[in-house]
């Protein structure tokens, strides 16, 4: 207890050690590798009887942790769909620990309030009905899409007069899911809310896309009668980006009573630009929809959300109910449209990038990282040794190391990620396009400009 009052009573002196840290790590973030390279079987040594106090753990943490960790806060780190992140978020992220507010339940503070105006804001944002939609923030898009299939089959057993909340899913008669290209966290959540991996009825794909097969979904839309179905719909999908036909799909949807749910984790951000705004078209139709913050937005992990029209079908879903939690209040309770009950202050690293850069400030983190999207491109067609997996609609890249006579492609290329992971100036992550194995770099943050695609091609060449 000593040493816990006498770090806060040090308090001044020990965030500015944090700060200086904070500041030499984005300083370094140029010149040190921007791929990780760790011991994998590291240890923290024997927990500790009696602590050293802050100062002591924050200058372990520099030495022994903070160069072992990788640069994907840096312009060049293009794994994944990763993205940085912006001065304001940070900061709220790091507020959010300091007033520490459990947002789950209404009443307690103004932060539920500030939760409520942050969805409004990401609505307007994406230039969606704000009077249509209820939302809650969650972890990622992961827990988003988890919502999405309580909610939609919520929805589903209400139109057959119970609660699949109540009473369990085995009265549930088959309730059928379509889609064509689920990301691969909506069918892990298929698992773990009991449907299992193979609930999903395949939709055909359009030849040159993931997008789906409008003729092939309306025929199984029909197969399945007047029951309540679900369609999981693409706005943005990971290697090819592409959208589907959101519009017409909500069109069948209402034809053929199913509940349709668009996993927009980032292809969503196309509607803050008006170059590609209409890739998203139709998404304001959707049931419910599923977005990241902590891609696009640049705000910290874990932030994501989750937007649906059927907030009863939610709240029910996800209900809590008991004496030492009512409130009674005009605010929604959080604790029943999600899975925590305790809730940090998620909106606030929103929020603050919002005020702080506006929907111009998004727009333009969008708009640069399409532009970098297309500068590499322009180079991989030039170039003799590379070739595209596809075009480029968006902001992600996937290409090849073109195999010499005689070399098996994915091993070229396999061997050909690793190298250039090596060289530290950039890391990416492999990618697939119709069975054709490549390096997929998907541009997310806003730091990364014209200079980093030469180092990024340098780089490439180097490795190839
Ligand atoms: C990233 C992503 C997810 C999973 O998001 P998390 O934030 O990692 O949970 C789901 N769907 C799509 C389309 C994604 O791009």
């Amino acid at each position: 207890m000593r040493q816990i009052t006498r770090d806060a009573e040090d308090w001044r002196r020990l965030a500015q050690h944090a700060l200086a840290i904070s500041d030499r790590f984005f300083r370094s973030l140029p010149a040190r590798p921007v791929a990780a390279q760790y011991d994998p079987h590291a240890s923290i040594g024997p927990l500790p009887e009696r602590g050293d106090g802050a100062a002591r753990a924050l200058e372990t943490f520099e030495k022994a942790i903070l160069p072992f960790l990788s640069g994907s806060v840096g312009s060049r780190y293009l794994a994944y769909v990763t993205g940085g992140v912006t001065p304001a978020a940070l900061l709220g992220d790091w507020l959010v620990g300091t007033v520490d507010q459990d947002v789950g339940s209404p009443g307690d503070s103004i932060a539920t309030r500030m939760t409520v105006e942050t969805i409004r804001w990401l609505l307007e944002l994406f230039d969606l009905p704000s009077h249509d939609y209820d939302g809650v923030l969650t972890t990622g898009a992961t827990a988003a899409n988890l919502l999405a299939l309580l909610a939609a089959r919520e929805w589903a057993s209400g139109q057959q007069g119970f609660s699949v909340a109540e009473s369990g899913l085995a009265l549930l008669p088959r309730f059928e899911i379509l889609s064509a290209s689920a990301h691969i966290t909506f069918v892990k959540m298929l698992a773990v809310a009991g449907h299992g991996w193979q609930a999903i009825t395949p939709v055909a794909m359009q030849p040159d896309s993931q997008a789906m097969d409008l003729r092939d979904l309306e025929q199984k839309l029909k197969g399945g009668g007047a029951a309540p179905k679900m369609v999981v719909a693409s706005a943005g999908t990971v290697t090819t980006t592409d959208f589907d036909d959101l519009t017409a799909i909500a069109g069948l949807c209402r034809r053929h009573n199913a509940w349709l749910h668009v996993d927009a984790a980032f292809g969503i951000y196309a509607r803050c630009t008006p170059q590609l705004r209409s890739l998203a078209d139709g998404l304001e139709l959707a049931d419910s929809i599923t977005g990241d913050a902590h891609k696009w937005l640049n705000v910290p992990y874990e932030s994501g959300f989750f937007f649906t029209r059927h907030s009863a079908c939610l709240e029910t879903a996800c209900a809590a109910s008991a004496v030492y939690l009512e409130s009674g209040g005009a605010e929604p309770e959080f604790l029943s449209r999600g899975i925590e009950s305790s809730q940090r202050f998620r909106a606030l690293p929103i929020w603050m990038t919002l005020a702080a850069y506006g929907r111009d400030g998004v727009a333009s983190i969008v708009e640069r990282c399409c532009r970098m999207a297309g500068l590499l491109a322009q180079w991989i067609v030039r170039s003799e040794r590379f070739d595209l997996l596809c075009p480029v609609r968006l902001n992600v890249v996937c290409f090849r190391l073109l195999p010499r006579n005689g070399e098996d492609n994915d091993t070229v290329n396999d061997a050909f990620l690793a190298r250039l992971n090596q060289t530290g100036l950039t890391r990416m992550t492999p990618g697939s396009v119709k069975g054709v194995r490549g390096v997929r770099a998907a541009f997310c943050n806003w730091r990364t400009e014209e200079g980093d695609i030469e180092t990024i091609t340098l780089a490439l060449q180097n490795a190839a």
